[in-house]
């Protein structure tokens, strides 16, 4: 199975890495504008797979997408000094408005699998963009705020990640919604749970917790200045949940017309069709109006684009 990535700088080449590690794919092809540049990363990746899994990583044109399962999308252009976040967003519009057309002609089965930031916008840009029904146009969302969330709660409750179901809703940004009131450990409410494990969920706790979700991003930009092993091993995983079929639950973004038609990220049924079905996990009235809120925020800045 194919899995194609237009865009193959640290984000793009990151998931090609972990798409060789993972074995989630027969074939990868690296498109990118600089195509010197995806040559170079396909043929180090290509390395690696005498170590990990048979995987033909090629540098390709649009065309090589033909047959693709999954696309990844993550071009785009860096911030220029002095440039604000919309007239960045606007430029990284533009880059859609160039791929996106190609890609749907060579690949038109194909489910898109958005990574660019910020990736809801960019996520209701490509919706409108291909034409495509909402489900097979995916963004990464929270994907990885909500993997963060869970192993940010095992830890403190020490539990196994996996066995922590916690999600983190809305734009993946400032304005993301983590949601406790339905968080469980095993069908044990969160805090009923974490009082018999004697690690009681106290304010600064939460607290702690909220703020190693929210400033993850920050802090790694500040460190290294840029984000790109954890959300490429993310797009893996999500491109594995596509190609298999799986029906795993997800927190995708997606354009969601009953949430002031914007796309954001809830709890998602993924497979291979992409987005089937939606979840709606019940929450607490502070929690609907933080999801409303950041809502209200996604539409105003795809309003601004005029998406
Ligand atoms: P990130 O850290 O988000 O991956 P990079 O700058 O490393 O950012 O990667 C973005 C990639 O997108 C670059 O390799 C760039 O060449 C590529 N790119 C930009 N514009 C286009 C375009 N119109 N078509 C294909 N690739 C593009």
């Amino acid at each position: 199975m194919k899995v194609g990535i237009v865009g193959s700088g640290m984000v793009g080449s990151a998931a090609a890495y972990a798409l060789v590690l993972l074995g989630v794919a027969r074939e990868v092809v690296l498109v990118d504008l600089d195509e010197a540049l995806a040559r170079a990363h396909a043929e180090d990746i290509l390395h690696a797979t005498p170590f990990a899994h048979p995987v033909w990583v090629r540098q390709g044109g649009y065309a090589d997408l033909e047959g693709a399962k999954v696309v990844i999308l993550a071009a785009g252009v860096a911030q220029r000094p002095g440039e604000t976040r919309l007239q960045l967003l606007d430029r990284n519009a533009q880059v859609f408005a160039q791929v996106v057309p190609k890609v749907v002609r060579a690949a038109p089965e194909a489910v898109l699998l958005v990574a660019t930031n910020p990736v809801d916008v960019m996520t209701q840009v490509v919706y409108r963009l291909s034409g495509l029904p909402p489900g097979r146009v995916v963004g990464s969302g929270t994907t990885l705020d909500t993997a963060r969330f869970r192993a940010l709660l095992a830890e403190h409750l020490w539990v196994s990640p996996h066995s922590v179901h916690a999600y983190v809703v809305g734009e993946h940004g400032d304005s993301e919604v983590l949601v406790w009131s339905s968080a469980q450990v095993g069908g044990v409410p969160l805090g009923a749970f974490a009082e018999a494990r004697g690690r009681p969920l106290t304010e600064a706790v939460r607290r702690a917790v909220d703020e190693g979700v929210r400033q993850a991003a920050y802090r790694i930009i500040a460190g290294k200045g840029a984000t790109y092993y954890g959300i490429g091993a993310g797009l893996a995983r999500l491109a594995r949940a596509i190609l298999t079929d799986e029906k795993g639950v997800y927190t995708v973004s997606a354009f969601t017309e009953e949430v002031e038609g914007v796309a954001l990220s809830l709890p998602r049924l993924l497979g291979a069709q992409g987005v089937e079905a939606t979840l709606r996990p019940p929450l607490a009235k502070e929690e609907q109006d933080a999801l409303w809120r950041s809502a209200e925020i996604l539409k105003e800045a795809a309003a601004t684009l005029g998406f």
